[in-house]
């Protein structure tokens, strides 16, 4: 795992100490939180290793957000277990998450977990890995649910990108949704920070920043009373090496004009947008403190087509919501069903509803039983499929400008994505070329073929 410093040169390492291994789990904002902790321990002079494995100590950052979260987090765990059992890891520490939302139950429930602490105590992990050096249990949480999000980075993605965190916590308290138990209420950072932080970046070699929040699209509102998002963009856009700006998570109702004219118009600005939209239908809408209807959001859709001619659009749909007296009726889930086949998103994600207990979702008297959400998932997913594979027909020979992300030995081809692909979610595209194609770069691709719903193609020059 290649782990770059952003800013102040990396102090030698003192071999007294232990080696740290950190697990990131969950979305690119928990990857923010566990790569400002790795700069603070490589700062205070900690080995940090690639493998749980190799490490004395290993911190799990947790992500507590849907069942199949929690599932990979407690495995992980568990796994970890097993190793300091056979004298492999000494120190399991716990962060994240799932240590924010389960808090002392950790402590009971994995007695070989030497510690966790909430969010808000992140910043004393190196004073909490040196107590655990010592043989310390320390299970720590302090303070509100919050994160401070400032400071240096080491950034673990791939060199060509990283992500770039405009704000964290939520305020938009969808019913089914822990996060604003979990992380507090929304909270951008500074405008400067953020471009400081991006410059820093960029310096490392960086092509692509990944604007990240709970919602993107708010970013500005609670410390500037305006959206600031579009002007962020176009700051961001003057940094030199930053090449791709791309924002995950936009929220529907704050899809602006404004926004919209700096993605068509900011030649840096991709021409992608992540709409998590979760659901179509107004009651069902309306019971999750959402707004909007099909006629509605067909009608955003169609906007944003309009004013940003091939943007690529991706959304996230939950199969199965609950609502008070019935839950997501046959007919609704068909509507919705419906709904995508029309809107034909280029990228999809289907997540059946997973009641988390303390929201307001979960004690709703409407639930839909396991078995069907799990079958309205499937044949969602089937008919994404036929879409997705209609979309890259016609991608054949069309030619893309693509970040080169590495060389697959056994394929005998590198590989990369072109603005239609966000990394990690998306998917990437296949290509031959000639020997010497520079990786976390750019080069252009013709796309000569689809194979198993990839992109084929070559490297060309233009
Ligand atoms: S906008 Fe997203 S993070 Fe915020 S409450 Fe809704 S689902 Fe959760």
């Amino acid at each position: 795992m290649k782990q770059n410093k952003t800013t102040k040169p990396t102090k030698p390492t003192k071999p007294t100490k232990p080696t740290v291994n950190l697990v990131p789990l969950g979305c690119p904002k928990a990857l923010c939180d566990a790569e400002l902790m790795l700069a603070k321990l490589n700062d205070a002079g900690y080995k940090i290793v690639g493998e749980p494995g190799e490490a004395d100590i290993v911190i799990i950052n947790t992500c507590g957000f849907i069942g199949s979260a929690k599932e990979e987090a407690i495995s992980e765990i568990l796994e970890a277990a097993a190793r300091k059992k056979d004298g492999i890891n000494k120190r399991i520490l716990i962060t994240g998450c799932l240590a924010e939302r389960y808090k002392g139950e950790l402590q009971k429930e994995f007695p070989e977990v030497d510690g966790a602490i909430s969010l808000a105590n992140n910043t004393d992990i190196v004073s909490i890995v040196e107590r655990l050096e010592q043989g310390e249990k320390v299970f720590r949480f302090d303070g509100k649910p919050t994160v401070d999000m400032e400071g240096d980075r080491a950034v673990i993605t791939l060199p060509s990108y990283a992500y770039l965190r405009v704000a964290d916590g939520c305020s938009n308290c969808c019913a089914y949704c822990a996060i604003p138990l979990i992380r507090g209420a929304f909270k951008s950072r500074p405008f400067e920070n953020i471009i400081k932080e991006a410059t820093d970046i960029a310096a490392l070699g960086v092509k692509e920043l990944v604007l990240v929040a709970q919602d993107t699209t708010r970013y500005g509102e609670d410390l500037y009373g305006k959206l600031r998002l579009p002007e962020l963009l176009n700051e961001l856009s003057k940094i030199d090496g930053i090449e791709w700006l791309r924002i995950l998570y936009c929220y529907p109702e704050r899809v602006t004009d404004e926004l919209l004219d700096v993605i068509a118009t900011n030649p840096k600005v991709v021409k992608y947008m992540d709409l998590p939209l979760q659901h179509s239908e107004e009651r069902i809408l309306k019971a999750m403190n959402r707004t909007g209807s099909r006629a509605e959001l067909t009608e955003l859709i169609a906007h944003i087509r309009d004013k940003v001619p091939d943007i690529t659009l991706r959304t996230t749909v939950i199969a199965g919501l609950p609502a008070d007296e019935y839950g997501e009726s046959e007919d609704e889930w068909t509507s919705l069903a419906e709904f995508l086949h029309e809107t034909n998103f280029y990228h999809l994600g289907v997540f059946e509803y997973s009641a988390e207990e303390g929201t307001k979702a979960a004690a709703m008297s409407g639930q839909v039983d396991d078995e069907e959400k799990a079958r309205r998932r499937l044949i969602i997913e089937e008919q994404q499929e036929f879409r997705a594979a209609e979309n890259l027909a016609n991608e054949v020979g069309k030619t893309y400008k693509v970040l080169v992300e590495g060389y697959d030995r056994y394929l005998e081809m590198y590989f990369g994505r072109s603005e239609k692909y966000a990394p990690e979610i998306d998917g990437l595209i296949y290509f031959s070329g000639e020997t010497g194609i520079p990786l976390y770069d750019f080069t252009a691709v013709r796309i000569t073929e689809i194979s198993d719903n990839n992109l084929i193609g070559l490297a060309v020059t233009l």
